[in-house]
């Protein structure tokens, strides 16, 4: 991946922070991107420490000025962006009878609008490189539904399994490849808010009984990325130790 351009949305912590840091390893540049400043110059430290490339940008993906700024930003620092992950994304735990609008605004700003503008914005400027690629990070919640109190979550990640499809045509005459991931649980903070109980309970139907680590979904994202993904476009691939088949 040497002298491609990555960037790497909620990459603070979790998988967005294991992503960098294996993007990084490869050789990509990666702009590492997320709301909280300290987090992000962590990441960015570790990266340079391992001898990577990487530059930290503030940046709150429900917003399209800003992820339309990003942009701009990383073009002005590394010169291009080749390579785009959709990963920020939250999944607070809200039983739908205490759903409200405002929260229902917000999963859908954070989780979804970005895989629309954001990835716009990196495609406009991938095109006249005829090259480039885009993961989005769903979740089995996107494929099969809700689990564990995340109705209006499952449905922002459903709709960025669709979109990924519509885009993924939209931008194949440019050699831009775009797929998603579908995840299932991960060790991260995510889903530390779910109780130890559910916890217990959800490993019983995981084929492979154990969470994910981080850099196991970032080994499958980086590999999307990558220069030996060149015939997969629109796809979602169920990197989740069985629990889910489709
Ligand atoms: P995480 O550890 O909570 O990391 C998500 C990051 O996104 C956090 O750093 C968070 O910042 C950031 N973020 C939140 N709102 C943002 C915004 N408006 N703009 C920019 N960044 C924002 O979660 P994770 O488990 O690594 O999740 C990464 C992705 O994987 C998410 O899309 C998630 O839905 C998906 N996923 C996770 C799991 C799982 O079990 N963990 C399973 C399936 C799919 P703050 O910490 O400041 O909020």
């Amino acid at each position: 991946m040497k002298d491609r351009v990555a960037i790497v949305t909620g990459a603070a912590r979790g998988i967005g922070a294991a992503t960098a840091q294996v993007l990084a390893q490869k050789g990509a540049k990666v702009a590492v991107t997320d709301i909280d400043v300290e987090l992000l110059e962590q990441v960015v430290a570790t990266i340079k420490q391992a001898g990577g490339e990487a530059t930290a940008f503030l940046c709150d993906v429900s917003r399209p000025e800003q992820t339309d700024q990003l942009v701009n930003d990383v073009v002005a620092t590394y010169g291009k962006v080749d390579i785009l992950v959709n990963n920020a994304g939250i999944c607070p735990r809200i039983p739908v009878d205490e759903m409200t609008e405002e929260m229902f605004d917000r999963m859908f700003n954070i989780n979804l609008k970005p895989v629309f503008f954001l990835t716009r914005a990196a495609a406009n400027v991938m095109k006249p490189y005829k090259w480039g690629r885009v993961v989005n990070i769903s979740s089995t919640g996107g494929r099969i539904g809700a689990v564990h109190n995340s109705t209006v979550y499952s449905g922002t990640k459903g709709g960025m399994l669709a979109m990924t499809k519509s885009l993924a045509r939209h931008y194949a005459p440019y050699n831009i490849l775009i797929n998603a991931i579908a995840p299932g649980a991960v060790d991260t903070r995510m889903f530390a808010n779910v109780a130890a109980e559910a916890r217990d309970e959800y490993v019983e139907t995981v084929p492979l009984r154990r969470f994910a680590q981080p850099i196991e979904i970032a080994q499958s994202i980086v590999h999307l990325c990558s220069e030996e993904t060149t015939w997969v476009t629109g796809a979602t691939l169920d990197v989740n130790g069985g629990v889910v088949m489709v």
